[in-house]
């Protein structure tokens, strides 16, 4: 029997894929597409995204594949209203401080050609028909070239996106609503002020158009409103209103590489997980793209299920870690729906109160704002999800001064740009201490083969919050599990017991990792 049936080779699905892999997982991956996606979407991949691949070895290589840009600049009908310098914006924080633009049929790729190398194969043109929930494992009926056929795995993965047949097979409500305004993307060759490797924002009191840089030399991706007039028009193309784009971007369009409409949503279902079938992704939640959040979210649910999966295959662990996975993830997916919706409203309301800020007081006071450090920092922190928290959720435990179990370890910086974050490219549970070890430490640690990292204790420490020769346990995504402010080995014995986590490694057994 598989261990888990993925559906769906969008990010999620690739990410989760590889994650999985990595960890001795058996699984197949499918999806109802002929062929790798084509379509550029998603173009922002943001530092936590960035950090997670750096555990999965790939971050070197989307970082050469993709472009960053070194600042915003915000335009109003008056003309240029400013230029806010970005391009190191959450630096200190983390490895990546930075957007990175890489468009998603190219990002798709990269994972594809990875999973590729590893042997995994994505099973293109096979479609889930459906499936039943059985003690013990899931029942799948799926449709491929060679016909129907019948798999049996012991968890079933929704990544099948926004229209999810995974979702309505379990009867989970996608709840939330659709905004009336109708949004163009556009890839296209151009000329102007705003092809200069830069992001532009331009706003008027009912307009909005953005262009972004692309990696090739006079690219651009466009994405605003359609205007109101051409909203029913059926099979709209770009040049019904290029004339509209070219007077409020002052750009020349060459070109176009690919143009698409969409509505935008905001839904989140009503829960992530039904028995041995979860969803991730779009098929989880959906918003504005405002902030470029929709893809980075997706990614963060597959690295927060597959270790868990992992654990439970590999170990036996706790069944509260498969319980977390939606708690964890539904909280963050609701508070994002919210801020992203206030955030959309905001950029394309017509309303008198949301036009005096985007025309008057955001040109007026953004560049003063993000000057001052402690403003920057928090942009960066939300924008990046670095700042993602699953404080208070089990089986998060402890807290130690300002970090509590929950939290993402802090980067701490050294001479070679990875840091503390090194270590994490084991997946595995570890524990870090900044400071000096003690030796019962050091023999619990030994004695469950849990691996110990003690960095000298230095000032970068002391700023990114950690506290000298406290103890944090480290989950393999890299948030905090477990922190005690000493080194009390009985109380991470207990906690290690709880959730059932061995670290163990036995001989491979039958090409397979197995554990504890
Ligand atoms: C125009 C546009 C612009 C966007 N811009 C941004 C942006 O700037 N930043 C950002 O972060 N996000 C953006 N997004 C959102 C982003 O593209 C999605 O969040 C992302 O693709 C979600 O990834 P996913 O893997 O969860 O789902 P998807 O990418 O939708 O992948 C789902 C996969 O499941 C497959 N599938 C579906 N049903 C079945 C079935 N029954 N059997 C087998 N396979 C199935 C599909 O073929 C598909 O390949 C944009 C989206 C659009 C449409």
């Amino acid at each position: 029997m598989l261990d888990v049936l993925i559906v769906g080779a969008g990010p999620t699905g690739l990410v989760l894929a590889l994650w999985l892999h990595r960890q001795g997982v058996r699984l197949r991956i499918i999806d109802k597409a002929p062929g790798p996606g084509t379509a550029s979407r998603a173009l922002a991949v943001h530092a936590r995204t960035l950090e997670y691949y750096a555990m999965l070895g790939i971050a070197d290589e989307a970082i050469l594949a993709g472009r960053r840009f070194d600042a915003l600049n915000y335009w109003t009908p008056a003309g240029h209203a400013a230029r806010i310098p970005v391009g190191e914006i959450g630096k200190g924080l983390s490895p990546y401080p930075y957007v990175l633009i890489l468009p998603q049929d190219e990002h798709e790729r990269l994972l594809l050609g990875r999973l590729k190398a590893l042997g995994v194969p994505v099973e293109y043109d096979t479609t889930l028909v459906g499936f039943d929930q059985r003690p013990g494992w899931i029942e799948a009926e799926i449709a491929g070239p060679r016909g129907e056929e019948s798999v049996e795995a012991r968890f079933l993965c929704g990544c099948d996106g926004a229209h999810s047949a995974v979702r309505e097979a379990l009867g989970i409500d996608f709840e939330g609503g659709s905004y009336s305004d109708l949004f163009y993307v556009a890839d296209v060759a151009a000329t102007g002020a705003a092809v200069n490797g830069e992001l532009h924002l331009f706003t008027s009191g009912t307009r909005f158009n953005a262009v972004f840089p692309m990696k090739r030399e006079g690219q651009v991706r466009l994405v605003g409103l359609v205007p109101k007039r051409l909203r029913s028009k059926p099979s709209l193309r770009i040049e019904d209103f290029a004339a509209d784009i070219a007077r409020e971007t002052q750009l020349k369009l060459t070109g176009v590489n690919w143009f698409s409409t969409y509505h935008v949503h905001h839904r989140v279902a009503e829960s992530f997980r039904l028995g041995r079938a979860f969803l991730l992704g779009d098929a989880a939640h959906i918003h504005s793209p405002a902030g470029g959040q929709g893809m980075n979210t997706g990614i963060g649910d597959a690295v927060n299920l597959a270790w868990k999966l992992a654990a439970i295959v590999n170990t036996q662990g706790s069944p509260v870690l498969l319980d977390s996975y939606e708690d964890e993830r539904i909280r963050f997916a609701r508070t994002l729906v919210a801020s992203t919706d206030r955030g959309f409203t905001m950029a394309v309301s017509s309303g008198i109160i949301a036009r005096l800020l985007r025309l008057r007081l955001l040109p007026m006071v953004a560049p003063s704002l993000l000057r001052l450090e402690r403003v920057r920092l928090r942009l960066f922190r939300t924008l990046s999800q670095i700042g993602i928290t699953y404080r208070g959720l089990a089986p998060n435990q402890g807290r130690v001064g300002e970090l509590a179990a929950g939290d993402r370890l802090p980067w701490v910086a050294d001479g070679d740009g990875v840091g503390n974050f090194g270590p994490l490219r084991s997946l595995s549970w570890q524990v870090h201490i900044y400071g000096a070890a003690s030796e019962a430490l050091q023999s619990l640690c030994k004695e469950r083969t849990l691996p110990l990292h003690e960095q000298p204790w230095q000032a970068e420490a002391a700023a990114a919050g950690l506290a000298q020769d406290a103890l944090y346990l480290i989950r393999p995504d890299g948030h905090i599990g477990f922190a005690h402010p000493t080194q009390d080995v009985g109380a991470l014995t207990r906690y290690l017991d709880a959730v059932h986590i061995r670290t163990r490694t036995e001989p491979k057994q039958n090409g397979r990792r197995r554990y504890g």
